[in-house]
């Protein structure tokens, strides 16, 4: 199967400084980018194509990687506004999520997973911690199978100070993570991972993140973790270890090209200098750490250390949408704002967060600026360049995973700078066409790979009998 996109305005990001083709093509032959050029395709390439997509007044550009979110709460959004996290997550996240049965989320994970299509996001890190039904993990990777993304489930657990319902021993969370690796790691054509995902350090042992991050690196699978969200956590890790957060994960011995710090809001200078010595890599949730009033996130310094930034719109609960392009504008404007720089974060830096770093960690070179990061032996996640979708932007022999922006819109014309446009101008209901290892997941608007309108009837009634059962007030 080949398809041909021809007249866009193609966005590599790759190379330095990355290229723009005014107009160029993509051929895209089953899971992978054949070939890519400037100006008309050749004729040749256009008489041999099953499929031609005529991408006029458009951007072309690498899918978007969701790099954290939290898929259940699509039908927690708008419940808890206007609260700061703890008590955030005491009104709505944990009753709700409580009382949320496998089926229901399925339907959650459908709804989001669409969602995130539907803006433009081709991958998604889902940080998954609902186990009050032992078929809820399996519930969500059925999702990201049946709509066809690119999707890491990285599967929360906390062991001591949470709430009860959401916390397991050590033995189970050991089982559990090794269920779902034998079911689903490297499922649906290696669209599926996993990941750990120790929820915050307030809420995992020293011991079993330890034990945790050592199977991690066995497997070579990533590690993905809440750090530093709030001054109030940093305090209480304080209190209770005489460390700040990052010290702390430091002492335990798992930063790493593997451990992804979610948020790393309150970090100090010597903290960002251990996370780039060490290659760990932040993932910055901008809209969210608005939403929660918890802080603006050094991003810039943390950048010019070094260190790679994936975006995120983390979980539906506190943002309240997953639209990545609304992303983009954040991250950028949230930097200018907390630097009082305005050149702190540009169009082009912000889409190779979302685009190449995301990618990163969603398969992450489990490389050598760590020894100890290194697995030791099991499957590796290393590879060719297009075993790694996007890391290395829009080139041949990447894996088929991009996306076309609609630029033809009054809120749009006329466009001078297309990184520009995206990032200030676009939202999630600009996307057009959505395509992930060669499949079109989304064209013209309209989702392909399911009946949206019978899901979000499905997703309404569901939701509804969640909160009567959950007893949570609107
Ligand atoms: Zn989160």
């Amino acid at each position: 199967m080949t398809i041909l996109i021809e007249n866009g305005i193609i966005l590599t990001l790759a190379g330095a400084p990355p290229a723009i083709l005014d107009p160029g093509y993509v051929l895209i032959q089953d899971d992978r980018i054949a070939a890519i050029g400037p100006g008309d395709a050749p004729h040749d390439l256009r008489a041999a194509a099953d499929q031609i997509m005529d991408a006029t007044h458009m951007a072309v550009l690498p899918g978007l990687v969701n790099a954290h979110t939290h898929l259940f709460q699509t039908f927690i959004r708008g419940l808890a506004d206007d609260k700061p996290l703890l008590p955030w997550l005491a009104a709505a996240i944990w009753p709700m999520g409580a009382a949320m049965g496998a089926e229901e989320a399925y339907l959650a994970g459908l709804l989001g997973l669409v969602e995130n299509i539907r803006s433009g996001a081709t991958a998604v890190i889902d940080n998954q911690y609902l186990h009050s039904d032992d078929r809820t993990d399996d519930a969500f990777c059925r999702a990201a199978r049946d709509v066809g993304c690119r999707f890491t489930i990285a599967r929360g657990w906390a062991d001591h100070d949470y709430h009860p319902v959401f916390q397991e021993t050590p033995e189970q969370v050991i089982a559990a993570m090794t269920a779902l690796h034998d079911a689903w790691h490297g499922a649906a054509e290696g669209r599926i991972r996993i990941a750990f995902g120790p929820l915050i350090p307030w809420g995992c042992s020293a011991e079993t993140l330890q034990r945790t991050v050592a199977l991690a690196r066995q497997w070579g699978v990533p590690t993905h973790l809440h750090t530093a969200e709030t001054r109030e956590e940093v305090q209480m890790s304080l209190d209770a270890t005489g460390l700040r957060h990052v010290h702390w994960l430091d002492r335990l011995g798992i930063l790493g090209p593997d451990l992804q710090l979610v948020h790393a809001v309150w970090l100090d200078d010597s903290e960002i200098e251990r996370i780039a010595a060490t290659g760990t890599m932040v993932i910055h949730c901008p809209v969210s750490n608005m939403y929660l009033a918890s802080g603006i996130a050094p991003i810039v310094k943390l950048l010019r250390a070094g260190v790679p930034v994936a975006l995120a719109t983390d979980g539906p609960g506190s943002n309240n949408s997953q639209d990545m392009l609304e992303t983009l504008k954040f991250a950028a404007c949230g930097q200018k704002v907390g630097t009082l720089d305005a050149t702190a974060l540009l169009p082009e830096d912000v889409l190779r967060m979302a685009c190449v770093y995301g990618a990163q960690a969603v398969t992450p070179a489990l490389g050598p600026v760590s020894d100890r990061a290194r697995p030791s032996s099991g499957r590796s996640e290393g590879g060719s360049v297009g075993d790694r979708p996007q890391q290395q932007g829009l080139i041949p022999g990447a894996k088929a995973d991009l996306i076309l922006v609609d630029l033809n819109s009054p809120r749009m014309q006329p466009v001078w700078r297309v990184p520009s446009a995206l990032v200030y101008n676009a939202n999630g209901g600009d996307v057009d066409t959505v395509i992930v290892d060669g499949r079109v997941l989304m064209r013209g608007k309209r989702v392909t790979c399911l009946d949206e309108a019978a899901l979000l009837d499905e997703c309404r009634r569901a939701a509804k009998s969640l909160l009567k059962r959950a007893g949570v007030a609107v």
